[in-house]
């Protein structure tokens, strides 16, 4: 007899290799459905989530909130162009404003959008007033920014590069957390400094505490434009709003994306009244950006999200002493752990992708940071009882199946 079951996983994998473009490696099986912070795939098949679309999904799956949000927003409007003003936009940007200490607000669509308009305003501020030659921008190594060529060229990891040169000209890249390589790097010639308080794609890599003091000073001194990028490391992941706040250094020019609309896409910039000034009309512009359905969902998802800092808080530091413990018991193994908040990461002495695997069988979805570190971004709503079951599975991994040949 022919077998009943229909392996609705396999069906898409397939026919999605045939027609869509292969830029992903991806896993052998179609989402379908969530909840909360679960996942179900096209066979029904129900994992438990650590991965939250990476760092997007803030809420989870079918929040109410945010469903009522888009069904209430679109009946209303749903674009209008920026020609007119319209009050979602108005109130996401006073309420990023108010909560960054910062002057404005610009949106788009994405973050390697908001990277590009950063690093416009911080060339034009440059030329405007330090002259034509003040267009360099100080990135740093293992960073990532996004696909665009600006955001491409800003990214500090050569495996991104690979094929598309020319770059953008006049971007460094200087070791991350290193003082003296980043002030032999700065000249007359640097307009701005972009750096990731946690490097999210390069590893879960926080930024030293005195080091940002420092490049704050460096900046101050030289008038040089700070830029935070925090499409993965802002909108609570850390247990504050902005990644920043843990520092105490605020930037001229901080860029979110990724987690801002719970999964509805958008992209922020958001920069001091002085450096705002330098975007005059026609400088920059975005179809999309500001549009009036992106902008309330995510101010319904930054409402939501300032409430749940206190249980990132929490969560974060019960996956922070879990990691710790671990770390303590696999010292060959692992190397070391990292992060804050619901955003770390565990390095390996070896390859993650067996382990990424092995707990895909157990219905729970993780992924990488580079090819060693397992990096956990679940949804903010992840409970101490979601992060006991993960370390039950790694735990499990490192005891049975992580044995040498
Ligand atoms: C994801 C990411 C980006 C790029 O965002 P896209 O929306 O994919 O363009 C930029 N910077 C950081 C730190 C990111 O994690």
């Amino acid at each position: 007899m022919e077998p009943l079951f229909i392996d609705n996983n396999l069906n898409l994998s397939e026919l999605g290799k045939k027609y869509v473009f292969n830029t992903y490696n991806r896993f052998p099986i179609s989402l379908k459905y969530g909840n909360g912070n679960y996942l179900f795939d096209a066979n029904d098949k129900k994992y438990l989530d650590f991965v939250s679309g990476i760092a997007v999904n803030c809420l989870g799956y079918n929040n109410t909130k945010i469903n009522e949000a888009i069904t209430q927003q679109s009946v209303q409007l749903m674009h209008c162009s920026n020609l007119y003003w319209n009050e979602p936009m108005i109130n996401l940007a006073k309420s990023l404003v108010e909560l960054s200490g910062l002057g404005k607000a610009f949106f788009c669509n994405s973050g390697a959008e908001a990277i590009e308009a950063a690093l416009k305003l911080a060339r034009i501020k440059g030329t405007t007033t330090k002259g034509q030659d003040c267009y360099e921008i100080v990135a740093m190594k293992q960073s990532f920014h996004g696909r665009t060529f600006g955001a491409i060229s800003a990214t500090g990891q050569p495996k991104y590069h690979e094929g598309f040169y020319p770059l953008l000209p006049g971007i460094k890249h200087v070791d991350f957390n290193d003082i003296e390589a980043l002030s032999n790097a700065i000249s007359d010639k640097t307009c701005a400094i972009l750096l990731e308080p946690i490097q999210g794609e390069g590893g879960i890599i926080e930024v030293n505490p005195e080091y940002l003091s420092q490049v704050k000073m460096l900046c101050d001194k030289h008038n040089i434009t700070l830029i935070f990028d925090e499409i993965q490391c802002g909108v609570g992941r850390t247990g504050k709003f902005f990644a920043f706040q843990n520092f105490d250094v605020k930037p001229d020019i901080v860029v979110l994306a990724k987690g801002l609309a719970g999964g509805f896409p958008i992209g922020a910039m958001l920069g001091s009244d002085e450096v705002a000034s330098y975007f005059t009309p026609g400088k920059h512009a975005s179809t999309f950006g500001g549009n009036p359905l992106a902008c309330h969902v995510a101010s319904i998802v930054v409402g939501e999200v300032l409430q749940l800092l206190n249980h990132v808080n929490e969560v974060g530091n019960y996956l922070k002493n879990e990691l710790l413990s671990l770390s303590q018991i696999y010292k060959d193994e692992i190397l070391d752990v990292r992060g804050i908040g619901l955003m770390q990461g565990i390095e390996f002495n070896f390859p993650v992708n067996n382990l990424i695997a092995f707990l895909m069988d157990k219905n729970i979805l993780t992924l990488s940071a580079g090819e060693r570190v397992l990096r956990i971004v679940p949804p903010l709503i992840c409970t101490v009882v979601d992060v006991e079951r993960l370390f039950i599975e790694i735990r499990n991994f490192l005891v049975y199946e992580n044995k040498q040949p």
